[in-house]
């Protein structure tokens, strides 16, 4: 007779969030589905909270951040509309969940953290992993990484107070960007916003209602002044 375990079964919880929280809701991109079918997320949370990996809520990850909400996750990386011939800059590395993500749908990922142990852990994580098509930074991602633009695709982990100016500039034509911004007429509120670049300048779309941990920035507040 088998030993008892206490280990949940994660492929079998993998499916379900799979099943329930993301086909079952509206994401169809089957990229989206078959990535976050495989991609074992309980490797991206602190053991204590391993049993919840598949939970349908952010769980903490250290140094005051969280992981996403699966849903979030793949409701951004579905508006992003990876083919796989993508660079793209990701802003708020956390765990490194969907920087991994981006790694199996795109061909070129660009990560920032403001977060120097979070970052290194990302990197631990990616490696064991075996994805390589990664290039972590530790900075300030509202300014982006000017030197390996233009991305076919942006995505902003965190919410700004503002669009950031450089991530627009960053943005090639034909390009997609989802971030959460926090509302100018109430900072607690924060919508995620959608952008693409066309050959006539930017299109903005207002997605929906969300919460994000906020992002940091020095640079953001000297924009403003500025
Ligand atoms: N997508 C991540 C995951 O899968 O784990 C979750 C990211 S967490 C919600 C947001 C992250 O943005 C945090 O790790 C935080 O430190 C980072 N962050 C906040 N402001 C930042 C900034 N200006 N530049 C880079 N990272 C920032």
């Amino acid at each position: 007779m088998d030993a008892p375990t206490d280990t949940p079964d994660f492929e079998a919880l993998r499916a379900a969030m799979v099943r329930e929280q993301l086909a079952g809701r509206d994401i169809t991109d089957q990229r989206v589905l078959d990535a976050m079918g495989r991609l074992p997320r309980e490797r991206f949370v602190p053991e204590a909270y391993q049993a919840y990996a598949y939970a349908d809520h952010p769980l903490p990850i250290g140094e005051g951040q969280t992981i996403s909400q699966p849903y979030i996750v793949a409701y951004m990386l579905q508006m992003l509309a990876l083919r796989g011939t993508e660079r793209v800059l990701e802003v708020g590395t956390g765990s490194g969940y969907q920087t991994a993500l981006l790694c199996m749908l795109a061909a070129q990922v660009i990560s920032i953290e403001r977060i120097e142990t979070l970052s290194a852990q990302a990197a631990e994580r990616l490696a064991a992993l075996g994805l390589t098509n990664v290039h972590l930074i530790v900075g300030d991602g509202w300014l982006g990484a000017p030197q390996y633009a233009p991305y076919q695709a942006i995505t902003v982990s965190a919410a700004a107070a503002r669009l950031p100016k450089p991530l627009l500039a960053q943005l090639d034509e034909g390009g997609r960007m989802v971030i959460p911004v926090r509302e100018r007429h109430n900072q607690e509120e924060q919508a995620l916003i959608y952008l693409r670049r066309t050959r006539c300048g930017l299109r903005a779309k207002k997605l929906c209602g969300v919460r994000f941990v906020p992002l940091i920035s020095d640079q953001a507040a000297a924009d403003q002044s500025n």
